[in-house]
Formats: structure tokens, C-alpha cells, sequence
């Protein structure tokens, strides 16, 4: 297939080159400019990055010439302690660094003496989970590649939420303090929206932050809503605190409308040509009310539907969105309330509002998130199923690509070449198979990488030799995050009889999931239970799992585990971060891992979703998957200490072939090729 870039038709005089907008006219939309602003912001600079690219894509959002799209978001992960560093001369707010993270283990001992500290500066605590880390890394990728995107998010002004672990009594969720005005990169606007609701006037300020390409040569926008403001009443206040505040309905309503009619008053209020509305989840589906009312013919509206588009992020029930007309109707105003059912219900006799179906119905082009994820959407959306099409998830290669691969692939630049820009170039490492000093070099990456991680737990006594397994991710049900503690006899079976082992894991519960906060339990649970063979086994799990711990983590272990219920995973990332860097999958064969599984980037087990049904998501399968996890393991562990053992590396080893098998694999997973194929399919900004 082949994806035309916007840079490409650019550099053939396709799309001519919109005027840019002017520095004066850029400086005087910021609030309290004068007073915050002026060290960090000049004519040449931006928070240390260069202007230029701000004021070029400012220039094409305003454009007739240039066509656009508005990427909308619940979530946005984006993490300055690994790409985008900007600098800030006033003294940053104490709140906006992070330093400590508890650890838990079966070595007791240390867990009460020592933390974790890391100096960096907290993400921006706009995202949850995967699908904001996704959707940060899209921004890159279109940043990369001079789209003319920009994302509409929320401000979350006490963010997610901060991991406390309560020793042996599980998660503890804690406010997370932070200071958007202090914040690097992050500028408030003078704009401000207005939604009229029932309960009155609700009143939005914009804030925008820019996401540079990886050569800072170009960059987009997020614009974020924030209701905490003084013009509006204390409860109106907090509605933007939290993100997936979800005790309430109330709060749940407000959020989707912020995000969809507060995100296309935003668009409107900044003055932007858009020619294409993209609702990332059926969070943003309210985008579709705003069009319509605003709309002086409503006879037009289909030839406004052709501009929304839709993706999809789980087959999982509670990852959609329904909400009873009355409740809807206590908050939106009467002819939004009108819209919402004109659009948004299943049938005509239902007493509900169904966003995914409103997404699904209303959007000229739909898509999954992998091939096996399309598959499943048609059987759960058998009317749409014609109009469903899977565009594959991937990551920011430049983000996930770990210091000592980025450099191996720049030392073999004959091979590799620009692989930043052009992430398919890692397939060529196909013609470094059989190089010798290239496989030992590959290894030795690796090992680099595991010594990172290992000098920051260093207190836990892990050791370089030993075989290492990984598994972080949002605790969910469908996740099986207890998976390899199902039968600890076995792990202890298999550390006598093969050799030692060590796990790590991290992973936030949603804090009113109390299933969630269950597995948590049992996890701390196993490990306590673990200390008698603390000398052979050694399990750890980090508390407040984020980009960078995803970072490290999945470059630095030797192999990542994947254990989701088949079909529930839509796509995951995390192994995709993985492959990049040599680190193995150990996986059911779900999500992504389908279109990867036939490339033999490590060992696939357990149950294997077929048919024409999606199955019970409860019907964990425990039982037998865990047994065939141990049958793998057993097999995965002996390859490992075939490989690597009194620091010897056989560089004939198979684990070497797979580690090329995986970075070869890392040409089709990331984002550069997926945001080539929602602008071929869904943006057609070209
Ligand atoms: C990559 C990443 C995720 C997504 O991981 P999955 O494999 O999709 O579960 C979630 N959280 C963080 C912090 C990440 O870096």
C-alpha cells in the first residue's frame, strides 16, 4: 500500500504554502502574557523550542487553502520526561515534579526502606491509560509528517489520579495535585466558550500546548477545555477535575458535553477551518449535537455527517457509553436534547442515548483499532458492518525507541538509514541476520537496557542475569492481571528446576473499580506470599504506572507478557513499545498480536477466540490459561538461559532471530503508518 505524505505533495507543489500567522497576532491571544509569559515565549522561541512551526500551523488552521482535521480526545497522554522537553525560567510549582514511587515485593525488608525517586517532571496528567498514550502519540506522528491537526482535549485540573499502595492493603487513590500554570509548554488563552445547560450558563476557558515533530521543524495544537473558572458556580467548577469521574451520571453527561459541543465552540471561537471532525471514542459523539443546532439549514446536515469520522477502542461493554433521555434531559438544553434523540437512539422506542451508536450512525467512516478488533466490531455491529474498517494502532517510534537502540540503528545508518522519519526502514534488519558482531551488538543493546531499570531497583537486589518478565497495564477484568500468580506453585516449579526468575509489574484501577482494585489485591497478595523463595524468585510492582515507567519498562525486560481474554483487547500497545526494542512477547493471541503473531516475535498460548460469537468477558479461562502460560514459560526460560548465562551471550541463539523478527516487526506497528492510513481513509486532508 502505498501512503502519499502531506510532506511529500507539499515538496511537489500539491498544496501551496499558506501565509503564516503573525507573531503580535499569536503573543496577544495568550492570557497574562506579560506578567507569566514573556521569558519562556519570544519571536524565536517557545519554552525553549523553535516558534517558527507554531506560527506556520496557526497560519494553515486558519487557512481556506490548507484542509484540516480536529482530533477529539477524552485523553491525551503526553510526557515531557520522555519527548517534547521544554524548558521553563520561572521556578516550576513543586506539585508539577515527581520523585517517589513506593515499591512492593517479596523482600519485604526493602520495601520499608526504600522508595523509588526519579527526577522528573509529572506527564501531563491529561490521559488514563492506552487510548490517551495513543492519542499523544498520533499527535507526534501528525506533527512528524505536517498535517494540519489539532487535537481538542480536556484540562484535567487534578488529573487522573496518583497510585498510592497501602502496605499489603491494595491501591489507595490520590488527588493529583499539579499547576497548569506553571506547567511548561502549556499556555492559557483569552478565549472563552459558553454551553448553555439547564443548571445555567457553563463557561470554558481554552488552553493549548503543542506537540512538536521529533526534529522540531513542525508541530500541532491541543486546545483543552477547562471549566474552573470564576464566572461559574462551585459545582460547575469541578467538572473538569477529574478525568472518568464516573460515580455520578451527572458528571458523566458534563464531561461529553464539554469535550463534544465545548471542543466545536472552541474550533469556532479560535477562528479554525476544519474539514474533518474525528471523534477518537464515542466520548466526543455530542461534536455531532453542536453541528446540527448551530446549523441554519437542518437539510444540510448529511452533507455535514460526511466530515465526522469515528474510531472505536473496545469491544467491552463499559467502554460504551449510554445514558437514560431523562437524565440527558435535566442537563441539555431543549433542542440539543432533540438532536441527541434524533441521533443517538437505538430504536425509536428506546429510553436511552447511545454515543457509540450515535458515533456509528452519524460518522461517514468508522474504524477498529486491529484487524481481529474489525472483525469483532461487525459481529457486534452488524448494520454498520459495511462501514467498518480497521485501521491498525501503533506507537511513536521515536518516543519508544530506547537511547541504546536509537543509537545502534543510527550506527548501522547504511542499513536504517532516516528510520525516524521513515519507520519502515526497520525492516531491513533482515540484512543484518547473519551479521555476528551486529547480533552480539543487538544483545548487548538489550543488556543495557535491563541495567537501567535495574540501577533504579537496585535496592531490590535484582539481578542482571537473570530472566526478567514484564506486565504493566491498566488493571481490567479482561486484562487477567493475575494471570501468572494463578498457581504459584508453578512459578516456584519452574525457578527450581529451570533457573531464577524475576517479574516486574505496574498498573493503575480505575478508582471506582472495585474489581479492579480486587486484582490489585491478589497481586499483593501473591507476592507476600512469594517471600519464602525470594531467594530464586523476586517479584516487584511499581506503584503509579505511567508513560515512563512504560518506557522503561518495556524496553528494559526480557520478555513482555500479554495475557488478555480473547476477543477483548482491542489492539493494546505496550508490546508494541516492546518489539521496538528487542523485548520478546509472550502472548494470547488477541489485538494486535493477531496480524504480528505469524512473524515469530516470541511465543503465542492459551485460548483462541473463534467463531461468530464474542463470548462472556467474565469467562476468565483462568484455569487452563494459566496452565498453559507455565508450559510456555518453561520453554521461554530455558531458550533464555541457553542465550545468556555467566555472562556469556551465544550469539547463534534463536532468542537473537526473534529479537530481529521483532524490530523488523516494528515497521508496520507504529504511528507514522497509521496516521498515513487515516488520512488515506479518514482525513483526506490531501
Ligand atoms: C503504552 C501504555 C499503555 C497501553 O498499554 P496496553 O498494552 O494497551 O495495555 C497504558 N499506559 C501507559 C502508561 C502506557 O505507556
Amino acid at each position: 500500500m502505498k501512503i502519499i505524505y502531506r510532506e511529500e505533495a507539499l515538496s511537489k507543489d500539491v498544496i501551496q504554502d499558506p501565509a503564516t500567522l503573525s507573531y503580535p497576532s499569536f503573543v496577544s491571544s495568550i492570557d497574562r502574557f506579560a506578567e507569566q509569559y514573556t521569558n519562556d515565549i519570544s519571536e524565536q522561541f517557545y519554552f525553549g523550542f523553535p516558534m517558527d512551526p507554531i506560527l506556520k500551523v496557526e497560519g494553515t488552521l486558519l487557512s481556506e487553502q490548507v484542509k484540516s482535521t480536529a482530533y477529539f480526545s477524552m485523553e491525551f497522554g503526553i510526557a515531557p520526561s520522555i519527548y517534547n522537553s521544554f524548558q521553563l525560567s520561572r521556578p516550576m510549582n513543586e506539585s508539577n515534579k515527581f520523585f517517589t514511587h513506593e515499591v512492593f515485593s517479596n523482600y519485604w525488608l526493602c520495601d520499608y526502606l526504600f522508595r523509588v525517586k526519579i527526577d522528573k517532571i509529572l506527564d501531563l496528567p491529561l490521559y488514563g491509560g492506552g487510548l490517551g498514550v495513543l492519542a499523544g502519540d498520533t499527535m507526534k506522528s501528525a506533527a512528524d509528517q505536517g498535517f494540519s491537526i489539532i487535537g481538542i482535549g480536556v484540562m484535567w485540573n487534578k488529573g487522573y489520579f496518583k497510585q498510592k499502595f497501602w502496605y499489603k492493603h491494595g491501591q489507595v487513590p490520590v488527588e493529583q495535585a499539579w499547576d497548569p500554570y506553571t506547567y511548561p509548554g502549556l499556555i492559557p488563552l483569552k478565549n472563552k466558550v459558553m454551553i448553555q445547560t439547564k443548571e445555567g450558563p457553563l463557561y470554558l476557558r481554552l488552553w493549548k500546548y503543542y506537540v512538536y515533530s521529533f526534529d522540531k521543524k513542525k508541530a500541532c495544537p491541543i486546545v483543552l477545555l477547562d471549566s474552573n473558572l470564576e464566572e461559574n458556580s462551585p459545582h460547575f467548577r469541578k467538572l473538569t477535575d477529574q478525568l472518568y469521574r464516573s460515580d455520578d451520571v451527572w458528571w458523566k453527561i458534563f464531561q461529553r458535553l464539554i469535550l463534544g459541543v465545548g471542543g466545536m465552540k472552541a474550533l469556532e471561537s479560535l477562528g479554525y477551518v476544519v474539514n474533518c471532525y474525528h471523534l477518537n471514542e464515542g466520548h466526543a459523539a455530542f461534536a455531532l449535537l453542536e453541528k446540527y443546532v448551530t446549523l441554519k439549514d437542518k437539510t444540510q446536515i448529511d452533507a455535514f455527517k460526511e466530515n465526522f469520522v469515528f474510531t472505536c477502542h473496545t469491544p467491552v461493554e463499559a467502554g460504551h457509553d449510554r445514558f437514560r433521555i431523562d437524565d440527558v434531559g435535566r442537563i441539555l438544553e431543549k433542542e440539543y436534547l432533540e438532536a441527541a434523540q434524533k441521533f443517538g437512539k437505538v430504536s425509536p422506542s428506546s429510553d436511552q442515548i447511545n454515543l457509540t451508536f450515535m458515533s456509528l450512525n452519524n460518522c461517514s467512516k468508522v474504524n477498529a483499532v486491529a484487524a481481529k478488533h474489525g472483525e469483532i466490531m461487525r459481529i457486534q455491529f452488524p448494520n454498520f458492518a459495511n462501514k467498518i474498517r480497521s485501521i491498525t494502532n501503533g506507537i511513536h517510534i521515536h518516543t519508544w525507541a530506547s537511547d541504546s537502540f536509537q543509537a545502534l540503528f543510527d550506527q548501522y545508518k547504511n542499513i536504517f538509514d532516516d528510520w525516524r522519519s521513515h519507520p519502515e526502514y526497520l525492516a531491513k534488519i533482515r540484512e543484518l541476520e547473519g551479521n555476528e558482531v551486529f547480533r552480539r551488538e543487538l544483545f548487548e543493546a538489550h543488556l543495557n537496557n535491563k541495567r537501567n531499570l535495574f540501577k533504579i531497583v537496585k535496592n531490590w537486589r535484582i539481578k542482571e542475569e537473570v530472566f526478567t518478565l514484564g506486565w504493566a497495564r491498566r488493571i481490567a477484568g479482561y486484562k487477567r492481571p493475575a494471570l501468572i500468580f494463578h498457581k504459584t506453585a508453578e512459578i516456584v516449579k519452574l525457578a527450581k528446576t529451570i533457573g531464577p526468575l524475576q517479574i516486574i509489574l505496574a498498573g493503575k484501577a480505575h478508582p471506582n473499580d472495585n474489581i479492579g482494585a480486587a486484582h490489585i489485591d491478589e497481586i499483593l497478595d501473591h507476592i507476600d506470599q512469594l517471600n519464602n523463595y525470594k531467594d530464586i524468585i523476586r517479584v516487584l510492582i511499581l506503584e503509579n504506572y505511567d508513560t515512563y515507567f512504560g518506557k522503561l519498562l518495556t524496553n528494559s525486560v526480557d520478555v513482555w507478557l500479554n495475557n488478555p481474554l480473547p476477543p477483548f483487547e482491542a489492539s493494546g500497545t505496550s508490546g508494541m513499545k516492546a518489539i521496538l526494542n528487542g523485548v520478546l512477547q509472550l502472548s494470547t493471541l488477541d489485538g494486535w498480536v493477531v496480524e504480528a503473531a505469524q512473524n515469530n516475535i516470541g511465543w503465542i498460548f492459551g485460548y483462541q477466540h473463534k467463531g461468530a460469537e464474542v463470548g462472556q468477558e467474565t469467562d476468565l479461562r483462568l484455569d487452563e490459561d494459566s496452565k498453559a502460560l507455565y508450559q510456555t514459560l518453561a520453554e521461554v526460560m530455558k531458550l533464555y538461559y541457553q542465550t545468556y548465562s555467566h555472562k556469556q551471550i551465544n550469539t547463534k541463539s534463536e532468542w537473537i532471530d526473534k529479537m530481529i523478527n521483532c524490530i523488523q516487526t516494528s515497521a508496520f506497528f507504529n504511528t507514522q503508518r497509521m496516521v498515513g492510513e487515516y488520512n488515506q481513509y479518514m482525513w483526506q486532508l490531501l
